[in-house]
């Protein structure tokens, strides 16, 4: 089966052609550097997002804490990492960068702030 994809690594924005037996990646042809190869296949293989979401505050200037996750996690992960999400509650002050859940769900990644945020 042949998949169209572009690769967004770099501002180039080379057209993949991509040819796939099953969940596995064939051969990619297109790309105008490796990358795009690699891009392909993590994509189709297994494909990584970064979560960037808001959790619940109490007792803080904010009523939402502005959170992402120090590094990509399993495309299929999101939703129950979603889920996780409206569980947590922060509600002592954090500095922007700081872990609000350490290796989140286990994925290897921390749940950090984005921003700073103090009491009321
Ligand atoms: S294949 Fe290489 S040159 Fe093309 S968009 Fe991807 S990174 Fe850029």
């Amino acid at each position: 089966m042949k998949r169209i994809m572009t690769c967004i690594e770099c501002p180039q924005g080379c057209r993949l052609e991509i040819e796939t037996d099953g969940s596995r990646v064939a051969g990619v042809t297109g790309q105008k550097c490796p990358r795009g190869a690699k891009y392909a296949r993590q994509e189709i293989e297994s494909p990584m997002r970064t979560l960037t979401t808001s959790v619940l505050t109490r007792g803080l200037e904010l009523k939402m804490l502005p959170v992402r996750t120090s590094r990509p996690i399993p495309k299929g992960s999101i939703f129950e990492a979603m889920e996780a999400v409206k569980r947590i509650v922060v509600t002592s002050p954090v500095k922007a960068g700081a872990v609000v859940a350490p290796n989140f769900l286990g994925l290897g990644a921390d749940l950090v702030a984005c921003r700073s945020i103090a009491k009321l």
